[in-house]
């Protein structure tokens, strides 16, 4: 079945689409099947579950990490996460770029943005993201490289408000990519999951998080 789904999917991306395949609360077996059929980017979002699956399978697995992340807990992946998704707040950053120093590395991070209608406490908008980008703290973070943005849009099916919410991720994308990343790593646009990512590709979506739909639901 696991197989089956992946190729369903990966057969309807769009050559320049990256596939995350979301395995959280999966077993590693799971897991081995995707890896077994090509795939090697997964996407965790609890620490403990992801160091875990980290040290268990495979190391050419890319562990991205795309839940909320706690401070306290950023040194834990620090060693071996290849993306963190959800970065919103300078205080994050500032951990993530010390836990990467520690460890003489580099890490790719995206800025979440909440796009979606309904009330959370994560994600940054706009001015916010200005407001982050401009401070010093950040400035002279130099372990972090920030490549692209993230959002969930609102838990609905109704399609316009999906869709909106998207298009203001891919504009938020835009504006920063002329105003502050006029480079070439800053490219990523992570939207889109089970249930929306076809639409998060029409508008613009270029990595998806993929759960349900490949392992089943949980
Ligand atoms: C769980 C999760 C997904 C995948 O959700 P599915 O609906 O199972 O595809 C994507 N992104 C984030 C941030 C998640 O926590």
């Amino acid at each position: 079945m696991i197989l089956d789904n992946l190729r369903e999917i990966e057969n309807n991306l769009p050559k320049n689409v990256t596939l995350v395949a979301v395995s959280k609360t999966k077993p590693n077996s799971d897991i081995m099947t995707a890896y077994n059929g090509g795939q090697r980017i997964f996407g965790e979002n609890k620490v403990q579950e992801l160091v875990a699956k980290h040290e268990e399978l495979p190391k050419d697995i890319e562990w991205h990490m795309i839940g909320h992340l706690q401070t306290n807990k950023v040194k834990y992946i620090a060693p071996f996460v290849s993306l963190i998704h959800a970065v919103d707040s300078l205080k994050l950053l500032k951990e993530i770029n010390k836990q990467a120093l520690k460890h003489s590395r580099t890490i790719d991070v995206l800025l979440q943005f909440h796009i979606a209608e309904e009330s959370s406490k994560f994600g940054l908008n706009k001015s916010e993201a200005e407001e982050l980008l401009r401070s010093e703290v950040f400035l002279n973070t130099k372990n972090i490289r920030i490549v692209g943005v993230m959002g969930m849009a609102t838990f609905t099916d109704n399609e316009k408000q999906v869709r909106k919410e998207f298009r203001l991720l891919k504009s938020h994308f835009d504006d920063l990519k002329t105003t502050h990343f006029n480079n070439d790593h800053f490219k990523i646009i992570s939207m889109g999951m089970s249930g929306d990512y076809k639409l998060a590709i029409a508008e613009g979506s270029n990595m998806v998080r993929i759960g349900s739909t490949i392992f089943g639901s949980r």
